[in-house]
């Protein structure tokens, strides 16, 4: 029987962990952690996303900020402002959200957060601690699959996991993080991309797929083995006329012919989303406790 890994339901049970501990070191007169963001322009995806982290800061009692540039900021202008929240001791973590307009370089300004601040794990500095396995912060998405798993209980070990997708985010990180010798992990891992030749045959190989491809419900029934586990990343807003927000979510896989299949399946929306948020806030915690020695 299919059963569903409900990321909302785990994220609002990290948020109100959080949430009591924040209550705490509030009530002992101590600041609440601070996660800032960085937007330029007005994107619709980005524009929600920093106000679905606004959103769960509130949740959790984070002090939030938002510092909105317009399309035009110069790069010079927008490193002195990651200069300022890098030297800035009540903020204690940040992400520029992306992508960032053409004529700024997005590694340069990535790469100028402090690796203390990096709560999205995007600098150089933090992606390779995470290839060395050592202390750093986790990529947000590939977090919250991580602890979706660990939560889950499901057995990993031995597994074989292929991650689709290789993007610096989302399918890089998570294959590295699949290969590890770590209790929620340790699987056989293979990294497919768009050069893949005859991707199903190694998607029906599959005892956990992970899909960040970016194409809405690419991934069919034929593609998937029976009793896989499939965590779907992919997130789209396509038009619907029948619901009163003028849309839906849908993912990178057809759930209504894949869900069957699987043992064990993320929802859209409600699987993967809610969890990439909670690893930001986990992040920013993190970052919190490591400035007040707390750790
Ligand atoms: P990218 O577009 O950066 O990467 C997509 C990857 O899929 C690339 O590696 C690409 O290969 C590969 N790909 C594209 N077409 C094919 C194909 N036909 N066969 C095999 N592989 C293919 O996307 P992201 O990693 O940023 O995001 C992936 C999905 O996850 C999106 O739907 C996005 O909206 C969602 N997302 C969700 C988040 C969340 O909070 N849950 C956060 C971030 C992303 P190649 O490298 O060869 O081009």
């Amino acid at each position: 029987m299919t059963q569903f890994l409900d990321g909302k339901l785990m994220a609002q049970q990290i948020k109100e962990e959080i949430a009591n501990e924040v209550r705490q070191l509030t009530a002992k007169g101590m600041r609440a952690p601070h996660l800032a963001a960085v937007l330029v322009g007005n994107d619709g995806a980005s524009v929600t996303y920093v106000a679905n982290k606004e959103k769960g800061c509130n949740e959790v009692g984070f002090t939030s900020s938002v510092y909105r540039y317009p399309e035009n900021i110069s790069e010079d202008e927008l490193l002195k402002s990651i200069e300022f929240m890098n030297n800035d001791p009540e903020i204690d973590g940040y992400i520029v959200q992306l992508p960032l307009p053409k004529h700024i370089d997005e590694k340069k300004v990535i790469n100028a957060i402090s690796p203390e601040k990096d709560v999205d794990g995007f600098t150089s500095i933090n992606l390779g601690r995470m290839v060395l396995n050592e202390d750093c912060f986790l990529p947000a998405t590939p977090m919250g699959v991580v602890t979706m798993l660990q939560r889950s209980g499901l057995e990993t070990s031995g597994k074989h996991c292929v991650v689709v997708g290789r993007s610096n985010i989302v399918g890089t990180p998570m294959f590295n993080l699949m290969s590890r010798n770590e209790k929620w992990a340790n699987c056989t891992t293979t990294v497919c991309h768009s050069r893949t030749k005859d991707l199903a045959s190694f998607t029906r190989q599959a005892d956990i797929l992970i899909v960040a491809i970016g194409k809405p419900e690419f991934i069919t029934a034929d593609m998937v083995k029976d009793g896989a586990t499939v965590i779907d990343v992919g997130i789209h807003r396509i038009p619907d006329e029948t619901r009163k927000s003028g849309y839906r979510i849908i993912g990178d896989v057809k759930h209504s012919e894949v869900d069957p299949k699987c043992e064990w399946v993320t929802p859209v929306p409600g699987g993967c989303g809610p969890l990439t948020i909670v690893s930001l806030l986990q992040n920013t915690y993190k970052a919190y406790k490591k400035a007040h020695n707390l750790q």
